[in-house]
């Protein structure tokens, strides 16, 4: 199946945006079976709408891992899997061991 850009009229804004061969491919191969109804800005907005921060940030929020600070032994959260054999610090610790080097 071939596919072709389309153009689309965003439903909330009313303009007019392209909805690449690309992204059509992407969105089937995902299982998509709707065409996009608003434009990428629009959609970025209503993302952010849903992770609750009012729209400040169009980052959405990363997922913490809990881990145990090796240097002072507290509990707290890293925005990485923590791997065996790794230090993880807390992020007090964390800058103080930045400093160090
Ligand atoms: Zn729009
Ligand atoms: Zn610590």
């Amino acid at each position: 199946m071939t596919f072709e850009d389309k153009s689309i009229q965003c439903s909330d804004c009313e303009t007019t945006f392209v909805f690449s061969a690309e992204e059509q491919e992407l969105f089937e191969s995902k299982g998509y079976t709707n065409e996009p109804k608003r434009c990428p800005s629009c959609r970025q907005a209503r993302k952010a709408q849903r992770y609750g921060n009012n729209g400040y940030s169009d980052r959405p929020r990363r997922q913490m891992f809990p881990a145990v600070c090796a240097q002072c032994g507290k509990d707290t959260e890293v925005p990485f899997q923590p791997r065996e054999g790794r230090p993880v610090y807390c992020s007090e610790c964390y800058n103080a061991v930045k400093q160090n080097r």
